[in-house]
């Protein structure tokens, strides 16, 4: 059995060596699901709610812990990580109404009664990246056993600690043996297996597009349903009529949050020509004012990026001659620290069009709204966006004209558990979270039943 080794990207120690499961691992695993999901689906809707409240009320009692070990494995400053395992209580909790809703239909026809039923599609693979590993895992079980299937979980190589905890507490919550199970591994050995397994009978999969879209060629072959959440290259649009220091003052954040390593980050800024420049001087000491730093300190906003071969890939998008407006600090030392970095590139350039997952941004002016549209709408992604401006008829046009799954007037918001989640283009295919997310892991099965004629 090949081995891991997790490091922790703040201080790059070693902290733990972690077992990377076989294809024959994998199988076992896929077999013992197909068992429990076989029991899981029979409880009554009441006791599987009730088993997804106990999960969610023992994340809860271990969220410092959880926090704690995200920090250690992902850099993530500790307030961040806290709230990223409250989410994942959140979500289980959001989850555990469901069972007790999934409602079919009653449909009028001729001759008897059709009713539909939502049917589990039996044991799911989820597979996740390594920038929010628990709560996009979440994202994934929580609806997926809600709906009444089993779940096999694949974290990231380089984050696989929060998930494992993740599966141990699902065991002393009290949810079957077999149902959750975290399997870390490499990408193209256990999640190629997921796809590739027959029982496996739907791959969500998280991560870049480069592999996701692999995964879906995958799955054609056995028709398996995929939802696919893919990367993002998000345009923060700044009109001239809006609050323009408040729109300063925040774009780092819908930036710079989680080191740039986010699928939402808005890393292109477009800024009315107008209001360019006094644009850039609000900006240069919301940038330098990110405190970049210890992830374990209550203060840090912003934590090192993940691995040194990810410090490596980001750097790249900064040459000595990259045209770098300005930056802000970071630690020098061990760890994989970047220093929040803006640039003003040509509209052409690589900073521009593709996804860079570190805490660099480019800023371009535009000339009107038909402008910032079509440069918004000029990468081959759509995942999320903002518009600032405080005219309700443009926020509306921009909103209904920007191809993006997730957009926010006046805020830089992106995930709520309670609303979907999800790409346009090659951003994704499928949506997370919201009311309907368990109807993703199901079947839609329709039975008519005749009714005979009245004998008298
Ligand atoms: P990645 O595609 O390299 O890896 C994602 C996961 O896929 C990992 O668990 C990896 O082991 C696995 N994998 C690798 N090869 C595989 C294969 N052949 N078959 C099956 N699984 C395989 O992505 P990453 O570098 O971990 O994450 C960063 C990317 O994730 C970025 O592009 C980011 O935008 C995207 N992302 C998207 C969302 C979203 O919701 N849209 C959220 C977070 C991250």
């Amino acid at each position: 059995m090949s081995t891991c080794e997790v490091i922790n990207p703040a201080t790059e120690e070693v902290l733990r060596t972690v077992d990377l499961l076989d294809e024959a691992a994998v199988d076992d695993a896929v077999a013992a699901a197909v068992a429990a999901q076989r029991q899981w689906a029979r409880l009554a809707p009441a006791d599987r709610a009730g088993a997804l409240r106990a999960f969610a009320a023992t994340v809860d009692a271990h969220i410092a812990e959880l926090a704690a070990l995200e920090v250690a494995n992902s850099g993530h400053p500790i307030g961040q990580a806290e709230w990223e395992a409250g989410h994942v209580r959140d979500v289980l909790t959001y989850y555990a109404a469901s069972p007790e809703r999934l409602s079919g239909r009653q449909i009028p026809v001729a001759g008897g009664l059709d009713v539909t039923f939502h049917e589990p599609l039996g044991v799911v693979g989820v597979i996740t990246p390594w920038n929010f590993p628990m709560t996009i895992a979440a994202w994934g079980f929580a609806p997926a056993l809600a709906a009444g299937n089993a779940v096999l979980l694949k974290p990231a190589e380089w984050t696989p600690l929060t998930s494992i905890r993740l599966g141990r507490l699902a065991l002393e919550s009290g949810l079957p043996e077999g149902l959750f199970q975290v399997l870390p591994g490499a990408g193209p050995v256990v999640g190629e297996r997921f796809v590739t397994h027959p029982d496996v009978r739907k791959v969500v999969f998280t991560g870049s597009t480069r592999v996701g879209t692999r995964v879906m060629a995958g799955a054609a072959a056995q028709v398996k349903r995929v939802t696919l959440e893919l990367g993002g290259k998000s345009a923060n649009i700044v009109f001239d009529d809006c609050d323009l220091e408040r729109a300063a003052a925040t774009a780092p954040y819908g930036v710079f949050d989680n080191a740039g390593q986010d699928c939402c980050a808005r890393s292109r800024i477009l800024v009315q020509r107008t209001v360019y420049d006094r644009f850039m001087e609000l900006l240069e000491p919301a940038v330098k004012g990110v405190v970049v730093g210890d992830p374990t300190a209550r203060d840090t906003e912003m934590g090192p990026l993940v691995s040194k071969k990810h410090w490596e890939s980001v750097s790249a998008y900064v040459p000595d001659d990259a045209p770098v407006a300005f930056r802000g600090s970071a630690p020098g030392g061990p760890g994989y620290w970047f220093a929040p970095t803006v640039l003003t590139p040509a509209r052409a350039d690589r900073t521009v069009t593709e996804e860079i997952f570190g805490p660099v941004v480019t800023v371009l002016p535009f000339e009107d709204e038909a402008d910032a549209i079509a440069l918004a709408n000029a990468t081959s992604y759509g995942l999320s966006g903002s518009i600032w401006t405080d005219n309700v008829s443009r926020a509306l046009r921009v909103s209904r004209a920007v191809e993006a799954g997730n957009l926010s007037v006046n805020s830089h918001s992106s995930v709520r558990y309670t609303t979907p989640f999800g790409g346009f283009k090659q951003s994704g295919l499928g949506r997370e979270l919201g009311p309907d997310a368990p109807l993703s892991f199901t079947e839609t099965k329709n039975v008519f039943i005749h009714v005979g004629e009245p004998t008298n």
